[in-house]
């Protein structure tokens, strides 16, 4: 699956992400439908019974080469997964439509979940370890595009009564959540990609993060305890 030319820089990616994102009949709902917006663009959308440790994937067949694809858009998720991820999961195929087709000479793709051999060994191939950094940008700032997000997070911190430093620092990060659990709901979410998305550098994200200097160092702290949880 090797690409046959460079990527997208992550600027492209967003503005890409951004266009898509306008393109939805809902654009200005924080609560997007992802899967109105992939049949919008051609696909069909199912659940699927599969393996356990596949959440997402996304088979395109414009050539109709396979048989059981007929020629059709394919994204399926795994039924098994809450709403959150499912949503996830979907962003980042479309994600991969838009940055990756035709960059590729197969645009068949699994993302999964778990850790099993083989996905240890995918995930120690530079390449296809990009890719995903970089349908996984696509998919947060479909979700949470930086304007409706910073909007949120500034109205949730002021709802928690963070409008200037806490000096508690236990405090802080306990209210900090709080407000990262609520934006996951908005935006239907984990409250892990919300912190994510604070680290990203859109400028709506960078003002936010300027005024609430304690905000990133949160997020990560969140980040890595929530990545100690699932590894134990
Ligand atoms: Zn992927």
């Amino acid at each position: 699956m090797a690409l046959t030319q460079s990527t997208m820089k992550d600027e492209q990616i967003r503005a890409c992400a951004n266009e898509v994102r306008a393109s939805a009949f809902d654009f200005t709902n924080n609560n997007l439908d992802v899967t109105a917006l992939a049949i919008e663009h051609g696909f069909s959308v199912h659940s699927c019974q599969t393996k356990s440790f596949i959440q997402s994937f996304i088979i395109v067949d414009e050539k109709n080469e396979i048989e059981e694809v007929g020629g059709h858009r394919l994204i399926g998720y795994n039924e098994d997964i809450p709403l959150e991820r499912r949503r996830r999961g979907i962003a980042h195929e479309i994600g991969h439509f838009f940055i990756h087709k035709g960059k590729r000479n197969d645009l068949t793709d699994a993302c999964f979940e778990h850790a099993t051999p083989e996905y240890i060994e995918l995930q120690n191939d530079p390449e296809k370890r990009e890719i995903d950094r970089q349908a996984d940008l696509f998919a947060r700032v479909l979700l949470m595009p930086a304007y409706q997000f910073a909007e949120s997070m500034r109205k949730g911190l002021e709802g928690a009564g963070m409008n200037r430093d806490v000096s508690d620092p236990k405090i802080m990060q306990s209210k900090c959540e709080r407000v990262f659990k609520l934006l996951g709901e908005d935006f239907v979410v984990t409250p892990k990609k919300i912190a994510q998305r604070i680290a990203d550098t859109d400028a709506e994200i960078e003002r936010l993060c300027a005024d609430h200097g304690y905000l990133r160092e949160a997020a990560a702290r969140y980040v890595q305890q929530q990545d100690k949880l699932q590894e134990s």
